[in-house]
């Protein structure tokens, strides 16, 4: 019987889900995996080299070709495509406005999801998504599904982005916030949705500290004897 602890935090686009991840992997000594950064990655990949979303062989030719490492020595989220250091440009709007429909193809799930099995197995983990505690860890002994006001999403979001392109604008990232939520709430493949025994973490009006503290205390009781 495996006896490590996974934590899953699901919820909807810019939450807070890794900061909240990365700060109770931090606290528990757990190593942090962001499973966001690995269907950007593959965006990223897919964009570059112009796959054809609806072509099935050229989907499962381009996932044989992809190999996604983490270092997550500093409990970021730094990841690799075939070597090169991706965190960066994953995360600016050409990749946000497409990964939703990347994440919606079953073959990249499927991989995604193996991948993501493989390496919470026998490790304590607290890995952050849309489908970790319903479909890549559903024994996973704590699952929060998290979610905010999206204006105030919006807003938080808006402010880290803008820093490094001064160009975007809070519309932008209000629809592009929207958009994905729409896509990964309806999709055919393990959908975004609550867990049954999610414990919702609305974290409008907290601040990183108390989401901490909210996830602690739910840990603690769910392990107490
Ligand atoms: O977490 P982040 O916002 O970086 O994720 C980017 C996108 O990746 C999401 O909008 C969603 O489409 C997809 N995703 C997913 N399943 C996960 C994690 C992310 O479909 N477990």
């Amino acid at each position: 019987m495996s006896t490590n602890t996974v934590i899953a935090i699901d919820g909807y686009s810019s939450c807070g889900k890794s900061t909240l991840a990365k700060a109770l992997a931090r606290k528990l000594h757990f190593i942090y995996i962001d499973s966001g950064a690995m269907y950007r990655a593959v965006t990223l990949y897919f964009l570059r080299e112009k796959i054809n979303l609806h072509d099935h062989a050229a989907v499962e030719q381009a996932l044989k070709n992809i190999h996604l490492n983490f270092n997550s020595r500093d409990y970021q989220s730094h990841i690799t495509l075939n070597d090169e250091e991706v965190s960066e440009e994953i995360r600016q709007m050409p990749v946000s406005d497409n990964v939703s429909a990347v994440a919606a193809i079953r073959e990249v799930r499927h991989e995604m999801v193996r991948q993501q099995q493989r390496m919470g197995r026998s490790k304590n983990i607290v890995m952050d998504g849309r489908d970790i505690g319903t479909t890549v860890f559903p024994d996973a002994q704590l699952k929060i599904f998290m979610t905010a006001d999206p204006n105030v999403r919006a807003e938080r979001r808006y402010k880290e982005l803008v820093i490094k392109d001064p160009n975007i604008t809070l519309e932008d990232v209000f629809e592009n916030i929207a958009h994905r939520d729409y896509q990964d709430t309806t999709r055919e493949e393990s959908p975004l949705v609550r867990a049954k025994d999610a414990i919702i973490l609305d974290n409008t009006n907290l601040s990183p500290d108390e989401q901490l503290q909210f996830a602690l205390d739910k840990l603690s009781a769910l392990l107490e004897p």
